[in-house]
């Protein structure tokens, strides 16, 4: 397969040898490249031997560069291939319940090997076949982040609406056996993994550590708009309460034996059932943290040490918070200790329910502007309205019912200013920058 080359970067290796933007690069090291895995690790020796084809011609050349270094020649996708969709129709698919009439991209269903090396993306690897995974393993590509659900064949076929889904997992102990680090994930949904089956799928992943390196456990995540859809319950608090109970059995022992937990619920268990969430020291590495699982007890120690250092500032400037239900009580918690701190401070945390999704939505990250302005809007105390990056989608442009920045600043009469998840940007974006 051939490349078309659609910028070559000044001054990169690629420029040196004569590289133009039209070419087709051909073969790296003697490689067809397929996508951009193929080109990266091709390319990343120190003499990289390209052949490709310029102005009709067939040409040449070798490439001297340090160990890694980009060659410097851009394509017209940054996968250079299709991204590949997923084939399954897992009972509890999120993007099935979404409401009509959202981008269209939203509706897309990736389950793309390349991008979970490349952006920690989940794949389930249904869509894959043995070539596919020689490759991981021949090229080590490594942390894989796969979504397993369950290690029991018959309801994962049955889970995931694919009658391949079960003898896939066969990939899973491939990639293990070969040391691909695996970061795998469970989305728990009330009688059909859990119980009886999540002490097996549990038992299954841990007797695949240390390459199974770490799995969440999240809860199903149900909007109102599920008609048509399999039935499916959310979790009681009682019912929470239990998985946390189950899973900590089995981690105890695992840490006892391991020196690792292994296995890690979603902050949304603990915040059902009503149990405080567990200090950083819980969350090992913190592997899970793409996956939002820790995040919360990662930010309260930041901005504990953070907080302890802060000397208060002269002058504060007043300003809202935006969150969502589910980590409101932290966001409170943060908002009071702050101003014990600094006398003063004048700051409203505005809790937002996700009436736009309805059901059991209540992260942060899937809150819309459509709900802010609802719900914010003439409640505001100031016209500096804090909103976490994670509302926003990855161009940072955009909420997720398509609203841009600039028309939710323009309705709510206020200037947005984006908060990362970390203790000292939260400390500094509430004091308005005079934190010292
Ligand atoms: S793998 Fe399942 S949950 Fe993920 S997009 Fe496909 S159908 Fe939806």
């Amino acid at each position: 397969m051939a490349v078309t080359v659609t910028r070559v970067i000044p001054g990169s290796p690629a420029e040196e040898a004569g590289f133009q933007a039209g070419d087709r690069l051909l073969k790296v090291n003697g490689n067809e490249i397929g996508d951009v895995l193929d080109y990266q690790f091709y390319s990343s020796e120190t003499e990289v031997e390209l052949e490709f084809e310029s102005g009709g011609e067939l040409q040449g050349v070798i490439v001297e560069k340090d160990e890694y270094e980009d060659l410097g020649l851009e394509f017209e996708t940054y996968l250079m291939d299709k991204q590949h969709s997923c084939t399954n129709n897992c009972i509890f698919c999120f993007v099935d319940q979404m409401p009509p009439g959202m981008r269209e991209t939203l509706y897309f269903k990736d389950d793309d090997e390349r991008l979970s090396f490349l952006f920690g993306n989940y794949v389930t690897l249904t869509n894959l076949h043995q070539r596919e995974i020689d490759r991981i393993k021949r090229m080590h590509i490594s942390p894989v982040n796969v979504s397993v659900h369950t290690t029991n064949p018959d309801l994962r076929r049955e889970m995931m609406g694919n009658r391949f889904a079960g003898e896939k997992l066969d990939y899973l102990r491939q990639l293990a056996q070969a040391g691909i680090r695996l970061n795998c994930q469970i989305v728990l949904c009330p009688g059909y993994n859990d119980g009886a089956e999540l002490e097996r799928t549990m038992a299954d992943l841990g007797a695949l550590w240390p390459s199974v390196s770490s799995v969440s456990v999240v809860p199903v995540g149900l909007t109102k708009y599920r008609q048509g859809l399999c039935q499916l319950t959310p979790f009681t608090p009682a019912g929470a309460g239990a998985v946390l109970d189950q899973i900590h059995r089995f981690t105890d022992a695992f840490l006892k034996e391991h020196g690792t937990r292994l296995i890690y619920p979603g902050d949304e268990f603990f915040i059902l059932a009503g149990r405080p969430l567990p200090d950083s020291g819980y969350y090992g590495d913190f592997e899970q943290l793409q996956n939002g699982v820790g995040m919360t007890a990662l930010l309260l120690e930041e901005f504990e040490s953070e907080l302890a250092r802060l000397e208060a500032p002269v002058q504060t400037s007043p300003c809202d918070l935006i969150t969502g239900v589910c980590a409101a009580d932290y966001i409170r918690g943060m908002v009071d200790a702050l101003a014990r701190r600094v006398p003063g401070l004048q700051a409203r945390v505005h809790v937002i329910e996700n009436e736009y999704f309805g059901g059991n939505v209540t992260v942060a990250g899937l809150v819309t502007a459509t709900d802010i302005e609802r719900q914010a809007g003439g409640k505001l105390l100031s016209d500096r309205v804090l909103v976490p990056t994670c509302m926003l989608r990855h161009e940072q442009d955009k909420f997720l019912d398509d609203v841009s920045r600039e028309a939710l600043e323009a309705r709510l009469g206020a200037k947005l200013t984006l908060v990362e998840n970390d203790g000292y940007g939260f400390i500094q974006a509430v004091l308005g920058g005079n934190a010292q």
